[in-house]
């Protein structure tokens, strides 16, 4: 099958860090005619979500129409929630848009394709935690981040005029936790008046909980005693050994009694594959809900589906656990799959997908950033201070480059170096 111009239909499902990648860069080939769905009519590059909920984005990248890049980089842009995959026609299911009575806007569509790639990101499991879902915060989309930054204000002014320090509690000490602790502390800055007495007082406490013995688990022993010394000259408090039981509107509370009282609380323990998944098709998840997929990212069931970023689960060869969750897995992707989907639309032979290991990087505000990069080598070494900082940035500037190409990349690249609000910005709306 094609369409009416010969060309193979290859749909992308989610425009996020991996699939707008994917989408821009395979647009504009002449053999094939590129859509790519997305319920959002924007996107937001998912590793800045917490400088979005700190109120510290500071980025021309912040949020780029879907419609206006579809044009640029030639793919089609069809807004859209998908609910399933017709396997059988070759069809994705769009789910109805209700109008704000209930009743029918836009009925139900259907995408036919000929490939078709799924790259619908995941989200933060609350592991069945009573109060999660009711009381915290977790940081899965924009709507999310608005949500929390719109809560942090409100409680940052409220403890400027009273005096008592707004207290938020992270539970979760990966990476998203300790990098909104850090953009927290930042932001905090924006609600001193302007005289040195008051850059003194307190506005702000910050702890983070964590329920395996030491903070950041399975990070590089290095990497964790730098984090370790840097959240404490930021005046973060870390508790390790916290098994969370319950979060009601003003506390966190563990299984073995204590409490915490917070003015707002963070879920940020985990993550797995978006549950759309989960009824999307027949296809074969893994116990976190991710979709299956060989070394080509291939689904397992269906040779004309792939899938890749935070939705696939691919265990490399030799290895004991499928890729971590992080963009520069899904990037990679993005560009394997760039070379990959014109050859199988010709019906030729693919080489299998390798990933390299580039490292792991954390950027903690004005504590700077901290990582340990190895270039795929197992001799991984401690990098902070300018160079972190340029390394931290370099996975932006590469979706930046992928996204908008080498020649509008590189002008909103300096964009964002020249723009006058760079440094400690608070920004307080998202809009
Ligand atoms: C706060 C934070 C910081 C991070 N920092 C880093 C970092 O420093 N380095 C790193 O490598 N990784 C980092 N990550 C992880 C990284 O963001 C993800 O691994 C990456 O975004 C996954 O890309 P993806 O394309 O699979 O999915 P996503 O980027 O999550 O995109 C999924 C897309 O699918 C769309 N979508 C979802 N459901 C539907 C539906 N039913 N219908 C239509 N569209 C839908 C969404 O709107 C979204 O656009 C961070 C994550 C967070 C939350």
């Amino acid at each position: 099958m094609a369409d009416e111009a010969g060309r193979k239909r290859i749909v992308i499902l989610g425009g996020g860090s991996g699939g707008l990648e994917l989408a821009s860069q395979l647009a504009g080939h002449a053999a094939l005619d590129v859509a790519l769905v997305d319920r959002e009519l924007s996107h937001l590059w998912k590793p800045r979500l917490h400088e979005f909920a700190a109120g510290t984005v500071n980025s021309s990248l912040a949020e780029m129409s879907f419609y206006m890049l579809g044009q640029l980089r030639g793919f089609r842009f069809e807004q859209g929630t998908v609910s399933a995959i017709d396997h059988e026609r070759r069809e994705v299911v769009l789910a109805a848009i209700l109008g704000e009575d209930g009743t029918v806007a836009a009925r139900e569509r259907r995408v036919p394709y000929d490939l078709c790639v799924v790259a619908l990101g995941g989200v933060v499991p609350d592991f069945g935690t009573t109060g999660v879902k009711e009381f915290a915060v977790r940081l899965d989309t924009k709507a999310d981040a608005d949500r929390f930054r719109d809560r942090f204000i409100a409680a940052m002014i409220e403890a400027r005029e009273t005096g008592e320090p707004a207290e938020v509690v992270i539970v979760g000490s990966g990476a998203t936790g300790t990098e909104l602790a850090a953009h927290l502390r930042r932001s905090e800055r924006g609600f001193f008046e302007q005289n040195k007495a008051e850059r003194r007082r307190k506005l702000l406490g910050i702890t983070i909980l964590e329920a395996a013995p030491e903070i950041m688990p399975g990070a590089e022993p290095e990497l964790r005693q730098q984090l370790i010394e840097r959240l404490r000259q930021l005046d973060i408090k870390t508790v390790t050994d916290v098994n969370v039981s319950r979060i009601d509107a003003d506390s966190v509370y563990s299984k073995s009694g204590e409490r915490w009282s917070c003015d707002l609380a963070v879920w940020a323990a985990g993550l797995v594959g978006n549950p759309v998944l989960k009824d999307l098709g027949r296809f074969e998840t893994d116990k976190r809900g991710r979709i299956v997929v060989d070394q080509t990212l291939r689904s397992s069931v269906d040779e004309a589906i792939y899938v890749m970023g935070d939705s696939a689960s691919l265990t490399p060869p030799g290895a004991d656990k499928p890729l971590p969750p992080t963009a520069q897995a899904a990037s990679q992707q993005a560009d394997y799959l760039t070379e990959t989907l014109p050859l199988l639309a010709r019906g030729e032979p693919v080489q299998p997908f390798r990933y390299s290991d580039k490292g792991r990087l954390i950027s903690l505000g004005r504590a700077g950033a901290v990582g340990m990069i190895g270039f795929g080598r197992k001799d991984d070494f401690l990098i902070r201070g300018h160079f972190a900082t340029a390394a931290y940035n370099a996975l932006q500037r590469q979706h930046q480059w992928r996204v908008l190409g080498r020649l509008r990349g590189t002008v909103s690249i300096a964009a964002d170096m020249i723009s006058p609000t760079k440094g400690p910005a608070l920004k307080l709306h998202g809009d």
